[in-house]
């Protein structure tokens, strides 16, 4: 009743370029955000970076426009004065309990902190149904696994380790042919998945789908010495063979598991800002980056001028650039088709929505005094493979295909520091969203050990939500601004 009645005072259509500050009160959903919406900014209104407030929430305009959003969860909802909803929303929580991160669980807490509450803290989650993506979970952990193997052997390196002599900076460099790393590769994707060489039709279809290989051709294959190069084509096939044309940068480890300088447990220390002096936070954060890249530079690997220290959040356009190496951090996604008009969306999602690559790159940062992150972007694995980098275009100004299949400045126009000026703004825009992604998460984990628990339900949320049984508040909402 409470949710309903809450949804129900969301002003449907507001006015203004953006929502003013009563409106922004009213929010109770993350949906109502709208962070992934494309936008498409009436003329005469500055971007969110050039607005005189900031953050800001968008909404939509006549004609089909749009102005952007800013992600400035965590939702807290103010106390309603019933004692026990405002004790279950945690608003008479005394002691603050101490939570682990990771990435995941973040994204939960974002999403909803009542989920994050009865899915990590009360373990409340319903085991996953039959019905639930098996293939795409399948395929996930397989595109993952097999390229993180295969590049680890070909290359010869440990999986979490530094390739730091970079005597083979990239797979095209090994000096086998495509259908040569492609044996490999087939090899440990059989280990992974055995069923592949089952004769049914649900394996039948997955082997096609992901290899390209019919059962003849895999028996023949591995009736010789399972070693013979081969072809493949598929959801594995179009990776490697896509992989075979990132030349433009070394990998300085696959699968490296976050920790320290000193190899302790990753701190994620977000040191405070010239604007705010006050503000900092300090979160444990667990996790691997799928896979690390260093920028080749004049003569070596290594700038010249730059500082074995490490690199500071902010940085404005005038300053010199304080760093030893320049690196790259990218994510795996398996996804689905893409469909036409999907591309490119799941990078979105991971640069506006998640916490995952600020959260990443920061910690390397942290644990590698003198490298600064200059590109981060999701590699989408579908039916082909592409790879994108949004990038810090004070660093980087030239790149082609042998870096990524797309290069983007999606958060260019929206981020700038929190209490920076909108005439000119100063920060580069990459830093500024890296450090803002990392504020949003210190504010989500002090507001989860905190024990904030309010319900931020959302049409798109709650469907998928493996604790909407025991949360009960899945048909709440009733639709956000227009
Ligand atoms: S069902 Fe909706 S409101 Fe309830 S925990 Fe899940 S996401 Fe939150």
């Amino acid at each position: 009743m409470i949710m309903e009645e809450r949804s129900s005072r969301i002003p449907a259509m507001p006015e203004g370029d953006y929502l003013n500050d009563s409106e922004r009160a009213s929010l109770v959903s993350t949906e109502d955000l709208s962070l992934l919406n494309r936008w498409n900014i009436p003329e005469g209104v500055p971007t969110p970076r050039l607005y005189e407030r900031w953050p800001v929430i968008g909404r939509s305009h006549p004609k089909k426009k749009r102005t952007p959003s800013v992600d400035i969860r965590p939702i807290i909802l103010p106390p309603v004065g019933i004692a026990a909803i405002d004790k279950r929303n945690g608003h008479d929580q005394q002691e603050s309990t101490e939570i682990r991160w990771s990435a995941s669980r973040l994204h939960d807490w974002l999403d909803c902190p009542r989920k994050g509450w009865l899915k990590h803290q009360l373990k409340a989650a319903e085991p996953e149904s039959f019905d639930t993506d098996m293939d795409g979970k399948l395929r996930g952990i397989l595109v993952h696994d097999v390229l993180a193997l295969t590049m680890a052997e070909v290359m010869g390196f440990q999986l979490g380790d530094i390739n730091d002599h970079q005597k083979c900076p990239n797979l095209a460099s090994a000096g086998l042919s495509l259908p040569e790393i492609m044996s490999i590769a087939l090899r440990h994707a059989l280990q992974i998945a055995p069923w592949l060489a089952r004769e049914d039709a649900v394996a039948s279809h997955r082997r096609r789908r992901m290899l390209g290989l019919t059962l003849e051709e895999l028996n023949e294959w591995e009736d010789g010495d399972g070693e013979s190069p081969i072809i493949l084509s598929g959801r594995l096939g179009a990776m490697l063979t896509r992989e075979m044309g990132l030349t433009g940068s070394g990998v300085l480890s696959m699968e490296w598991e976050l920790k320290s300088s000193k190899g302790d447990p990753s701190i994620i220390n977000v040191e405070p800002s010239i604007e705010f002096p006050e503000d900092s936070w300090s979160f444990g954060l667990s996790g691997r980056i799928d896979r690390v890249e260093i920028l080749p530079q004049k003569d070596g690997w290594q700038r010249t001028d730059g500082k074995a220290e490490v690199v500071p959040l902010d940085i404005d356009k005038e300053d010199n650039d304080p760093s030893l190496r320049h690196i790259i951090i990218r994510e795996i996604k398996s996804i689905t088709g893409p469909d036409k008009g999907d591309s490119g969306k799941r990078h979105r999602k991971a640069l506006l929505q998640e916490v995952q690559l600020a959260l990443y790159a920061r910690a390397w940062e942290l644990a590698n005094p003198g490298d600064r992150v200059v590109a981060v972007g999701v590699s989408e694995v579908g039916e082909g493979t592409k790879h994108l980098l949004e990038v810090d275009t004070s660093v980087l100004s030239e790149f082609g295909e042998e870096l990524t299949d797309e290069s983007t400045e999606i958060v260019a126009p929206l981020h700038r520091r929190r209490g920076e000026s909108h005439k000119n703004p100063s920060s580069v825009p990459f830093r500024a969203w890296l450090r803002y992604r990392l504020e949003v998460s210190g504010r989500v984990a002090d507001a989860a050990s905190s024990g904030q628990v309010n319900p931020t339900p959302s049409a798109k949320m709650c469907g998928y939500c493996p604790v909407k049984m025991p949360c009960g508040l899945d048909s709440a909402f009733k639709g956000g601004f227009a």
